[in-house]
């Protein structure tokens, strides 16, 4: 049977046969702008008991840090006030964990050539990209002044980092919607390192298209992932064996986007134009240990395309699988041998 977890992006299989699995323990809600399906394997009825517990301090970290960190929405978290107080001459502090995030990012687009790249939220905000993912408009393609207007608010050398300070250029607004869910399992990766004796053998999170999986399964089936086909609904390409501690990231082309003039505008930007991603890509698989590489650098390689985007992962020892315009797969030779499709292993 298989166990659909996410629909959205990915979905992720399990082996039900025995009456252990039959027992996880599953919480289902909204945060940082997704679904989120946790679930833990307990072995028993204790450990469900705490597992149900432990999945609810999870949301809660998810939605702590979207509320007071990285949300680019509500007027609580740091990223909204720094977005706010761009242009301002005087310099606002900035927390640790975010400072770190940024620097991060900032390598991430070095090494991406700029195709990945966090200040992009003038473009996000004129392509309207979470107005139409939730349906409360129909998408449209601005005018080339408006787009050329906004590629210019974008650019990491207008994010000033210093003393634990931060300035944004003016017009300039951070976003982290390429990074958020990856940075949220890393989150509850350490959760659940530090739970001590709330430690729980197994699980999978899924946050859309980012998934961790957590410890051994109790029927002693390998964690499974299904990579959704970006051309048929409900349909995969295939499914991949995930070792325990790691995280998959999808982007794709399918996630959420608008069709005018008989093409689709996709939510993925590419900086170097102001218009959505056109690297011939439909969908970027990424795994790794990582939760914040795995889903900054699906974004990046979705970017990039094939080659520039193969050699990057490569650079971060990550393993990749694309999908690209024709349909065709291309993987690394690390995920062949975690990849099964219909047909068999490997291909
Ligand atoms: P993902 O689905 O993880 O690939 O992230 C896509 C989201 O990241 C978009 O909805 C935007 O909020 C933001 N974004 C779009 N293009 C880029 C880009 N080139 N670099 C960084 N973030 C981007
Ligand atoms: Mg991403």
């Amino acid at each position: 049977m298989v166990v659909i977890l996410s629909q959205l992006l990915c979905s992720c299989e399990g082996n039900e046969k025995n009456s252990q699995a039959a027992e996880r323990v599953v919480t289902q809600d909204i945060a940082m702008g997704t679904v989120v399906s946790l679930t833990i394997y307990p072995k028993d009825e204790q450990e469900a008991q705490e597992a149900k517990a432990l999945e609810q301090r999870i949301l809660e970290e998810l939605w702590h840090l979207e509320r007071d960190c990285l949300s680019r929405k509500a007027d609580s978290s740091e990223v909204y006030k720094i977005n706010q107080h761009a242009g301002d001459l005087g310099e606002m502090p900035v927390s640790e964990e975010l400072g770190k995030i940024l620097e991060e990012c900032r390598q991430m687009t070095e090494d991406s050539d700029g195709a990945f790249d966090v200040s992009i939220g003038a473009l996000v905000t004129l392509w309207k990209i979470d107005e139409v993912a939730a349906g409360d408009i129909q998408g449209s393609v601005p005018s080339r002044e408006a787009v050329e207007k906004a590629r210019s608010c974008v650019g990491m050398d207008g994010v000033i980092l210093e003393n634990g300070c931060i300035r944004l250029k003016e017009g300039m607004m951070l976003d982290f919607g390429s990074v958020g869910k990856g940075i949220a399992l890393d989150h509850v990766e350490k959760m659940l390192r530090d739970g001590g004796d709330t430690a729980v053998p197994a699980g999978v999170f899924a946050l859309g298209g980012s998934i961790y999986v957590y410890g051994n399964k109790p029927d002693g089936t390998p964690w499974r992932i299904a990579v959704k086909d970006p051309f048929s609904s409900g349909g995969n390409v295939g499914v991949l064996e995930v070792p325990a501690g790691f995280k998959v990231s999808t982007s794709g082309d399918y996630e959420r986007f608008f069709e005018a003039d008989g093409r689709r505008y996709s939510h993925i930007l590419d900086p170097a134009t102001g218009y959505p991603a056109d690297s011939g890509l439909c969908s970027v698989t990424i795994l790794s240990e990582s939760g914040f590489l795995s889903d900054a650098l699906s974004t990046a390689c979705y970017v990039l395309g094939k080659e520039k985007g193969s050699a990057l992962a490569e650079k971060y020892h990550a393993e990749y699988l694309f999908v690209d315009e024709n349909g065709e797969i291309f993987m690394s030779n690390g995920m062949k041998s975690r990849y099964f499709s219909e047909n068999g292993v490997g291909n």
